[in-house]
């Protein structure tokens, strides 16, 4: 007989990491998502070069954030286009 067993695990959002203000969400790992990121300081240059590249090459960075914080940051059109979901995947799962 198999038990299920409830996992007690929290997670931090991540978005303190994207927006550089601090975020004090803890909840579970369901209710968050991955998003992928492109760091302020690399953006002109990948602007300058017309192009984006792809995720690890072109220095951009994932995060788990929680899904509130990740919808209220991608509806900044700014942000947009430097910003996407990339999963609700588990962080530490991503396969490379
Ligand atoms: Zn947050």
């Amino acid at each position: 007989m198999i038990l299920a067993t409830a996992t007690h695990e929290t997670v931090r959002c991540g978005c303190g990491e994207w927006t550089g203000e601090r975020c004090e969400w803890v909840g579970a790992p369901s209710d968050t998502v991955v998003v992928e990121y492109m760091p302020a300081y690399l953006r002109a240059s990948h602007e300058a070069a017309k192009n984006h590249g792809s995720y690890p090459a072109n220095g951009a960075v994932r995060v788990r954030v929680e899904r509130s914080c990740a919808d209220m940051l991608l509806e900044d059109e700014g942000e947009q286009e430097w910003s996407h979901i990339v999963g609700p995947f588990e962080l530490k799962a991503v396969r490379s």
